[in-house]
């Protein structure tokens, strides 16, 4: 479960989210959507502790961090870094390491950060990596896989790490339009199993297929939020009926 509230952050004198408010329950899938800069983004980030927030809280599952009271130095890294762990991020961009195989990418971090035993982050990376239907490209290195493939590595590296929420950051925006669909449907395929996911996207066929609830963003409020039938389908804003028939 993912619960946010009066989230506020600022970026110099820019004040990018304003109070935002919501709830994701256990094994749903929540769609941010709106116009550039609106702050979509650094919800997100804040989720994962990226950004920090100078008010608001923020728990998932059973860690929660009140920014307003965040320790200062160590003791506030700390508590950071327990939140951090609760969710995996997939990027824009897969940035895998290139000099490593595709299943040395997806072992790293469990064994490295969690210091999980090497042949079981192994065997859980190759279902993994089945799971995304890159079972046959184990020992492929990310040159030699389309931007498609490349991101579904990310995504399994993502899932390595057994997060309790799977932040996906506009997972699409940068691949050729032929390699979208088979991304957004490893995305569904995990929406089916049950994983609790955030995801800010402009793909609204999708958002319709696999959101639980959908937030629309402006201007660093949440101007609307309900089912995907009730945002998207039959938009009650104003600006949100015009996001929509710019985008569609
Ligand atoms: P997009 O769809 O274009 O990615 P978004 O809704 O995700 O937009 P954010 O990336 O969250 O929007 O950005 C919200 C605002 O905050 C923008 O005006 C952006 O320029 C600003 N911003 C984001 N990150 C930073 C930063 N690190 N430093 C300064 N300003 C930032």
């Amino acid at each position: 479960r993912v619960r946010v509230h009066g989230l506020e952050k600022s970026f110099g004198d820019q004040h990018v989210l304003r109070g935002i408010d919501f709830e994701a329950r256990r094994g749903t899938s929540t769609v941010l959507l709106g116009p550039s800069g609106s702050g979509k983004t650094t919800v997100l980030r804040s989720l994962n502790v990226l950004e920090t927030p100078e008010a608001g809280v923020i728990g998932i599952d059973d860690v929660e961090i009140d920014f307003a009271r965040l320790p200062a130095g160590k003791a506030g890294r700390k508590e950071s870094a327990r939140l951090r762990a609760q969710s995996g991020m997939v990027f824009q961009a897969h940035n895998l390491f290139p000099h490593r195989t595709v299943l040395e990418n997806v072992v790293e971090g469990p064994v490295v950060a969690q210091r999980r035993p090497r042949e079981e982050a192994v065997a859980d990376a190759r279902t993994l990596l089945d799971q995304v239907g890159l079972g046959d490209r184990a020992d492929a290195y990310p040159f030699q896989l389309s931007g498609g493939q490349q991101q579904r590595v990310g995504i399994a590296r993502a899932l390595a790490l057994k997060p309790r929420a799977v932040l996906f950051d506009e997972p699409t925006s940068a691949l050729d339009p032929e390699l979208v669909g088979e991304v957004l449907a490893v995305i569904k395929d995990l929406a089916a199993e049950g994983w609790t996911m955030v995801i800010v996207t402009h793909e609204i066929r999708f958002a319709q297929q696999v959101a639980d609830q959908v937030l629309f963003l402006d201007g660093g409020v949440i101007v609307e939020q309900g089912t995907s039938a009730q945002v998207i389908g039959d938009p009650q804003q104003d600006r949100t009926r015009r996001f929509l028939s710019r985008i569609r």
